[in-house]
């Protein structure tokens, strides 16, 4: 495969052989011995593939196509073209402790269907395929507090798809959001980000805690996913951070009502 030229002759450019890694988001079922997957991919962004007898036990896929898998993989692609063939799968790296550990796998199938959701088809972005292998590393490694990472995912995101939630400025009338905020003020979050407790209250809104708003500013300034790690949120500011975030999420993303393996998880912890 490695030698195939990159276009076959009489085809006008549109059929070729490529190699890229990429993150599988998603598998189906598909007739008695196929699957089809939804893969991110370094190079092309989200891709459908067709795995031909994949379900077959002498299967040369073996057990790449699992979901939060890191692979590398070989693709016959067309343009135009809404289902690509795959014609070689390996696992890059084996994040065996993200299918062992039920708080670790709550994390990277959040991680992996919100880029499913987040990304169209065929539009490559290094840096959120970056961010998607950086964070499943993190979480695969964590020793403790996962969900943090969760969060972090979240907020980067958000800022590489352009809607940044502002938390350091009062969205209104711009008055600093000091890490400092008095424990008993609380903070309204809008779709662009915090009102100061004065905004705050004009609104009748119910707020947000400083811990929680701290948080939020924590893990929008961290550079790295493995150094919110470290934070360990109680039962109610855990809360109040995922349903901001959340709700962030669903305001700016078309068509998001909320995480599907949320719901799983909901039913089984
Ligand atoms: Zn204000």
């Amino acid at each position: 495969m490695g030698t195939s030229p990159p276009y076959r002759e009489g085809n006008e450019h549109s059929d070729m052989i490529v190699k890229t890694e990429g993150i599988v988001l998603s598998k189906m079922k598909y007739r008695d011995t196929s699957k089809i997957l939804r893969l991110y991919t370094r190079e092309f962004g989200k891709v459908s593939v067709i795995a031909k007898g994949a379900r077959e036990t002498k299967s040369k896929f073996r057990a790449a196509l699992e979901p939060m898998n890191h692979v590398a993989c070989v693709i016959y692609r067309k343009d135009n073209r809404d289902l690509q063939l795959l014609s070689q799968c390996d696992v890059i790296t084996p994040f065996r402790h993200l299918s062992e550990d039920m708080g670790k796998m709550r994390v990277g199938l959040s991680v992996v269907e919100l880029v499913d959701i987040a990304s169209h088809a065929e539009e490559g972005n290094e840096i959120l395929f970056s961010l998607l292998v950086d964070v499943l590393q993190t979480v695969n490694s964590a020793t403790k507090n996962p969900v943090s990472a969760l969060y972090y995912f979240e907020m980067k995101l958000s800022g590489i798809m352009g809607f940044n939630p502002q938390l350091e400025r009062c969205v209104h009338c711009n008055a600093g959001i000091p890490n400092g905020l008095e424990e008993t003020g609380r903070c309204v979050i809008t779709h662009d980000g915090i009102l100061c407790n004065n905004c705050s209250d004009n609104t009748g809104r119910k707020g947000i805690s400083a811990s929680a708003v701290r948080s939020l500013q924590q893990m929008q300034r961290a550079t790295t996913s493995e150094s919110v790690l470290h934070m360990n949120l109680s039962p109610l500011v855990n809360e109040e951070v995922q349903c901001s975030l959340l709700r962030h999420l669903q305001h700016h993303i078309e068509g998001f009502r909320g995480l599907r393996s949320e719901e799983v998880f909901a039913t089984l912890l």
